[in-house]
C-alpha cells in the first residue's frame, strides 16, 4: 500500500470497506414501479446544470444549448416523476443475472420504418477537432528559468510528506527527483532570482539551458530507421548530433553538502553501483513503496554528490558531449522496481487518490468502492484545487478511460444491477448515477448528490436505515453502494425510441476486384468464415450468439445474397447504382447462422469461384458502407461492417477519391493535409452511420497509395478498427490476418452506446480523444465499442476544488450488448486534491500522462504543421519539470535537470513520442502509414502506448533458448545491440528480429537452418509457434499488428 496516502480523512468519500460479502439478496420487494418515462435517450440528454452552461473554452463544437435533442426537455420532469413513485429495487447477484432477464424482444422482423436518427445536428466531428491551445506555451519558454535558486519561502519538497522521522534518515522518504545531466558552469551560471511566476518571468540571460536542452530534439536527432525511432534513450533529451553542452558529463565543482541539494530529505550521498544502472537498485517509485533508498542518482559519472550544488566555477566552453545513456533514468529499471514493489499483492481500490501500479506490473485489482486501473488511468490521481496551480504545474489533467475493458480471469466482471421498470437511481438535477459517494442523510430518507450536492429523496422502495456512522446497512449488499465498476439493466427510456432493441448484426462486406482474388484474400477469407462464424461474441452461458450475419461482396458494383435458410442455394442481387444505394432484399439477408448454415457455407465455397476470372480492378468504398448501414436500418439493428478492402475508390461512385500522396509537403505547412480526408463525404456518412449504432471494421490490404486518412474516416467515427496489410500475400501474412480477424469478430462489443463523464463540483470534462463520435459537448457516441478501445478525457478546473472532499469522476456507459439487452455500466473514480505542487508531483502517473500527450499531438498534426507540434510537446514537457524545480526542489546548480521521481521517465517517453513515424517520418515511412498510426494511438489505452512507444527489446540468446521464460528486457537503444546476440523487438504492432554478426553459428543453423549469418535471407523463418521472423542485419518488419 502507499505510504505517502496516509488515511485520507475523506468521508464520504473512500470509506474503508470490509471484504465485499459478495451479493446474495435476492430482490428487495416493493411494488413494480412507475411507467416508464417516455423519453428516449433521457439519460443522457437531461439538463445538467453546471456543466453545460459553459462550452469549455478552446473547444469550438457547437454550444450545447443548440444540440440538446426534443428529448431533453422532457426528461428532468420524467426523471423526477420516476422518483416520486420508485419502483422496486431488485438486485440481481452476479453476472448469471444478466440471462435471467428476458427483456429484449427478440430479432425484430426487417421493419419498413427507418429509425430516425438520433443525430440530428450539426456536429463537430472530434477527431478533427480544433487545434491544439497550447501553442502558446511555446511562448512562456523563454520565460522559464530554470533556477537554482528556488523561492525561498517554499519548502522543501520533502517536507510533510513523508514520515515525519525520515529526514534525517537514510532511507529518506521521498526521493523526489532524480537527477541526471549537469550544466556546464560557462553555459548556465545559475540565477539568483527564480522567485515569480515561470510564465510571468521575464527571459533572464540568452539562451536558458534548459530550454536549449528541451528544444532540441524536436529540430535535430538524427533519424533512425523508422523502427527504431522510438528505441533512443540513449540519446535523450537532446540526440548526440545536437550541440548539448548542458548533458556534459563532468561534474561541476561541489560546494553544498550532498543531499541539500536535492529535492528530498538530505540522505548519504548517493553509492556508486558499478552495475549497468547505478543508483536505481534502492530506489522507489516516487510516489509509492514502503522502503526508500538513498538519493536517487541517476548521474553515474558523477561520483557521489559531486554533482549536486554546483557553484559556478571559471567558465569553461565545453565541447559538445553526447549525454551518457546510462545517466538517463532506465525504463526497464523503472519497469522492474514496480514488479518488484507492487507485483505481489493486490490493489485494493478503496482508498481516494491512489496511484496504481505501472501498467507493465502484473497485478490484481480489489474493487471496493473506486474503478479499477483497468477502467480508468490519471495522469495524476491528485489535483490541484485551483486552475491557477493547474495552469502553472501545466500538467494535464485527464483520464484514460476504457469502459469495456477485458478482465483477468481472477476478476469478477462487474455485477449488474436490475431496479426494474424503474430504472437505476440517479441524481434529480445533475443526473449522476447512485454511486458509494452519494450520502444519505436524514435517516436515509435523502441522498446528497456527491456530484452536485443536490438534496434527493430516496424512493421508499429503496429506503434503508443507516447505522452509526451514517451508513446504509444494505451499503455492502449492493454494487452501486459499494462498488467503483458495476452495471444497470437499462430500461426502455434508455432505449431508441422507447423500443428494446434486436440483437445486433454483423455483415461481411468483401472486395472482389482483381487485386483481392489475385492475392488470394478471397478465398482465405470466405474459408475463413466458414468456421468463425461459430464463434461471434455471446453472452454468459448462452448457447450461440443472437448476432445474425449477412454477406455482400463487390467491385464496382454491390452483390446481395439471400442466404435464407429455406434456400437450397444462396441467391445474389447485383446494385449498380451505386450513387443511390438500397438494400435489394430484406427477408432473408441477416440470418441466423445455426438456421443458415448450409446456404452460408454454400455461399462461401462459391464466392472465391464465381470471381476467380474478374478483371476488374476498380473498387467503390462509401457505397458499401452506405449499403451496410442502410441494411441495419432496415433490420432496425445496430451492428458491424467488417470491410475487406484492397484499393483507393476510383470508382465513379460517391466518396471516389483520387491519389493526393505527396511526400513533399512533409515538412511544410501543408504537411496536415496528409492527415485530413479529402472529402466531407466520410464524415456525412460516418455521422449516419453513428446514428444507426453502424460500427465499421475496415481491414485493408493495399498495394500501393489507399488514402487511410480518408478511408479510416468512418472506422474512427463509429468506434471501429482499422487493419492494414500492406503487400498483402497469403503465404507471409495470412497468419497475422487471420489471428486479427478472429480476435475482432469474437470479441465482445457494446453498440449504439452513449458515454458520459460527469464530474464533482469545480472541474469538468473539456476534451475527449479517441474513435467516436460528438454532437455535443458533452456526449460521446459510439456506434460500437469494444473491450479494447479507450476514451481520454481531459478535465479543467471551472471552480475551486477542496481538499477535504476531493474530485470524483463517474463515468456512464449506456450500449446494448452483444444479446441485445440495453445497459448501463457505471465507472466511479475519487481523487485527491491538493493545495502544494509537490503533492500533485508525488501522484501523477507518466505512461497516462505520456498516452495524453501522444494523442493531444496526433490530433493536433490534423491543424497544425508538425513542428509546432513537436515544439508544443517540448515546451510543455519542460514547464512541467520546471515548475516542480521552481516550486518543489531544494535548491540546485541551473546546469541540473531535476525530476520528479514518478516523472522521471517524462523526457524519455516524450523523446520516443517526438521521434514516431507520425511526428518525425523516417524516409520509407509511407503516408499511410502515418494516417494508419495515427488513428490507431488515438484509441490506444496506456499500456499499448507505453509499450508502442517505448518498444520491449529482448536479448533471445541471453536465456536458454528453450527456456519458458522471456528474457528480461534491455533498454531500447540501439548501442545495447550485441553482434553476439539475437533480439526480439516488440511494440504490440510490430516485431523484428534483430540478429548479430556474430551470432555463434550454432545458433544460426538451429534457428534459420542456414550455416552462416551471411546466409540469412530477409525471407520468412518459422519458430515454433512463435510467429513469423524475417531477419536481416538491420531491423526489418516481420510481423505485426496487434
Ligand atoms: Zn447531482
Amino acid at each position: 500500500m502507499n505510504v505517502n496516502q496516509s488515511a485520507p480523512p475523506v468521508p464520504p468519500f473512500g470509506q474503508p470497506q470490509p471484504v465485499y460479502p459478495g451479493y446474495h439478496q435476492s430482490g428487495y420487494g416493493g411494488q413494480p414501479g412507475s411507467t416508464a418515462p417516455p423519453t428516449s435517450y433521457g439519460a443522457y440528454n437531461g439538463p445538467v446544470p453546471g456543466y453545460q452552461q459553459t462550452p469549455p473554452p478552446g473547444v469550438s463544437r457547437a454550444p450545447p444549448s443548440s444540440e440538446a435533442p426534443p428529448a431533453s426537455t422532457a426528461q428532468a420532469p420524467c426523471g423526477q416523476a420516476a422518483y416520486g413513485q420508485f419502483g422496486q429495487g431488485d438486485v440481481q447477484n452476479g453476472p448469471s443475472s444478466t440471462v435471467q432477464m428476458q427483456r429484449f424482444p427478440g430479432s425484430q422482423p426487417f421493419g419498413s420504418v427507418p429509425l430516425a436518427p438520433v443525430v440530428s445536428q450539426p456536429a463537430v466531428l472530434q477527431p478533427f477537432g480544433p487545434p491544439p491551445t497550447s501553442a502558446q506555451v511555446t511562448a512562456q519558454l523563454a520565460g522559464m528559468q530554470i533556477s537554482g535558486a528556488v523561492a525561498p519561502a517554499l519548502p522543501p519538497v520533502g517536507l510533510g510528506y513523508g514520515p515525519p522521522t525520515s529526514l534525517a534518515s537514510a532511507s529518506g522518504s521521498f526521493p523526489n527527483s532524480g537527477l541526471y545531466g549537469s550544466y556546464p558552469q560557462g553555459q548556465a551560471p545559475p540565477l539568483s532570482q527564480g522567485q515569480g511566476h515561470l510564465g510571468a518571468q521575464p527571459p533572464q540571460r540568452s539562451a536558458p539551458p534548459q530550454a536549449s536542452s528541451f528544444t532540441s530534439p524536436a529540430s535535430g536527432g538524427p533519424r533512425m530507421p523508422s523502427m527504431t525511432g522510438p528505441l533512443l534513450p540513449g540519446q535523450g533529451f537532446g540526440g548526440p548530433s545536437v550541440s548539448q553542452p548542458n548533458h556534459v558529463s563532468s561534474p561541476p565543482p561541489q560546494a553544498l553538502p550532498p543531499g541539500s541539494q536535492m529535492t528530498g530529505p538530505p540522505g548519504p550521498p548517493p553509492p556508486m553501483h558499478s552495475s549497468q544502472q547505478p543508483g536505481y537498485q534502492l530506489q522507489q517509485n516516487g510516489s509509492f513503496g514502503p522502503a526508500r533508498g538513498p538519493q536517487p542518482n541517476y548521474g553515474s559519472p558523477y561520483p557521489g554528490a559531486s554533482t549536486f550544488g554546483s557553484q559556478p566555477g571559471p567558465p569553461q566552453p565545453l565541447p559538445p558531449k553526447r549525454l551518457d545513456p546510462d545517466a538517463i533514468p532506465s525504463p526497464i529499471q523503472v519497469i522492474e522496481d514496480d514488479r518488484n514493489n507492487r507485483g505481489s499483492e493486490p490493489f485494493v481500490t478503496g482508498v481516494r487518490g491512489q496511484v496504481p501500479p505501472l501498467v507493465t506490473t502484473n497485478f490484481l485489482v480489489k474493487d471496493q468502492g473506486n474503478a479499477s486501473p483497468r477502467y480508468i488511468r490519471c495522469t495524476s490521481y491528485n489535483i490541484p484545487c485551483t486552475s491557477d496551480m493547474a495552469k502553472q504545474a501545466q500538467v494535464p489533467l485527464a483520464a484514460v478511460i476504457k469502459p469495456l475493458a477485458r478482465l483477468p480471469p481472477e476478476e469478477a466482471s462487474p455485477y449488474v444491477v436490475d431496479h426494474g421498470e424503474s430504472g437505476p437511481l440517479r441524481c434529480n438535477r445533475c443526473k449522476a448515477y447512485m454511486c458509494p459517494f452519494m450520502q444519505f442523510i436524514e435517516g436515509g430518507r435523502r441522498f446528497q448528490c456527491c456530484f452536485c450536492s443536490c438534496i434527493n429523496d430516496v424512493p421508499p422502495q429503496y429506503f434503508q436505515h443507516l447505522d452509526h456512522t451514517g451508513k446504509r446497512v444494505d451499503a455492502y449488499d449492493r454494487p452501486e453502494l459499494s462498488l467503483g465498476s458495476y452495471e444497470f439493466l437499462a430500461t426502455v427510456d434508455y432505449c431508441k425510441n422507447n423500443k428494446f432493441p434486436s440483437p445486433p448484426a454483423f455483415i461481411f462486406m468483401i472486395d472482389v476486384s482483381y487485386n483481392a482474388i489475385r492475392s488470394g484474400l478471397v478465398r482465405l477469407l470466405c474459408e475463413e468464415l466458414k468456421s468463425l462464424l461459430d464463434f461471434l461474441p455471446r453472452e454468459g452461458g448462452a448457447e450461440e450468439s443472437a448476432i445474425r450475419v449477412g454477406f455482400v461482396t463487390y467491385n464496382k458494383v454491390l452483390h446481395f445474397y439471400n442466404v435464407k435458410s429455406s434456400l437450397a442455394q444462396p441467391q445474389m442481387m447485383v446494385v449498380s447504382d451505386v450513387a443511390d444505394m438500397f438494400v435489394p432484399l430484406l427477408d432473408g439477408f441477416l440470418v441466423n447462422v445455426s438456421e443458415s448454415r448450409a446456404v452460408i457455407t454454400s455461399l462461401l465455397d462459391q464466392i472465391p469461384e464465381m470471381f476467380a476470372d474478374t478483371r476488374e480492378t476498380e473498387t467503390v468504398f462509401a457505397p458499401v458502407i452506405q449499403a451496410g448501414m442502410e441494411a441495419l436500418k432496415a433490420a432496425e439493428c445496430a451492428g458491424k461492417l467488417f470491410l475487406f478492402h484492397t484499393s483507393l475508390p476510383i470508382a465513379e461512385a460517391p466518396g471516389k477519391l483520387k491519389n493526393r500522396d505527396d511526400r513533399k509537403l512533409i515538412n511544410t505547412d501543408k504537411e496536415k493535409t496528409l492527415f485530413q480526408p479529402q472529402t466531407g463525404a466520410y464524415q456525412t456518412l460516418a455521422k449516419e452511420c453513428v446514428a444507426q449504432g453502424c460500427c465499421v471494421d475496415l481491414f485493408l490490404f493495399p498495394n500501393q497509395y489507399v488514402d487511410v486518412a480518408t478511408l479510416s474516416v468512418v472506422p474512427q467515427l463509429t468506434g471501429g478498427s482499422v487493419y492494414k496489410y500492406a503487400c498483402f500475400q497469403v503465404e507471409n501474412d495470412q497468419e497475422r490476418f487471420l489471428s486479427d480477424l478472429r480476435r475482432d469478430v469474437q470479441k465482445v462489443v457494446g453498440f449504439d452506446a452513449v458515454m458520459r463523464v460527469r464530474t464533482s463540483t469545480g472541474i469538468r470534462a473539456v476534451d475527449f480523444f479517441g474513435a467516436f463520435y460528438m454532437s455535443n459537448t458533452t456526449d460521446v457516441e459510439l456506434a460500437g465499442l469494444d473491450g479494447d478501445k479507450t476514451v481520454t478525457v481531459e478535465f479543467k478546473h471551472d471552480d475551486r476544488l477542496n481538499e477535504e472532499s476531493g474530485a470524483l469522476l463517474q463515468c456512464a456507459l449506456l450500449y446494448t450488448s452483444c444479446a441485445g439487452q440495453r445497459r448501463l455500466r457505471i465507472h466511479n473514480l475519487a481523487l485527491n486534491c491538493c493545495t502544494q505542487l509537490a503533492d500533485l508531483y508525488r501522484n501523477c502517473e507518466t505512461d497516462t500522462l505520456i498516452n495524453y500527450m501522444a494523442k493531444f499531438a496526433y490530433r493536433g498534426v490534423l491543424n497544425s504543421p508538425v513542428k509546432t507540434v513537436r515544439d508544443t510537446l517540448i515546451t510543455q514537457c519542460a514547464q512541467i519539470l520546471a515548475c516542480y524545480r521552481k516550486n518543489c526542489a531544494s535548491p540546485s546548480s541551473a546546469g541540473q535537470l531535476i525530476l520528479p521521481e514518478c516523472m522521471k521517465l517524462l523526457p524519455v517517453y516524450l523523446n520516443c513520442v517526438l521521434k514516431s513515424d507520425v511526428l518525425q517520418p523516417g524516409a520509407e515511412v509511407t503516408t499511410d502509414d502515418r494516417a494508419y498510426v495515427r488513428q490507431l494511438v488515438t484509441s490506444m489505452d496506456v499500456a499499448e502506448t507505453n509499450v508502442f512507444f517505448y518498444p520491449r527489446l529482448l536479448p533471445l540468446t541471453k536465456s536458454p533458448i528453450e527456456s519458458a521464460t522471456e528474457p528480461p528486457a534491455v533498454r531500447a537503444s540501439e548501442e545495447r545491440l550485441s553482434n553476439g546476440d539475437i533480439y526480439l523487438l516488440e511494440n504490440g504492432l510490430n516485431l523484428f528480429l534483430w540478429v548479430g554478426a556474430s551470432v555463434q553459428q550454432g545458433v544460426v543453423q538451429s534457428l534459420f537452418s542456414v550455416s552462416s549469418f551471411s546466409q540469412i535471407t530477409s525471407g520468412l523463418v518459422r519458430a515454433g509457434s512463435q510467429g513469423e521472423y524475417g531477419c536481416g542485419k538491420a531491423f526489418c518488419d516481420m510481423s505485426g499488428s496487434q
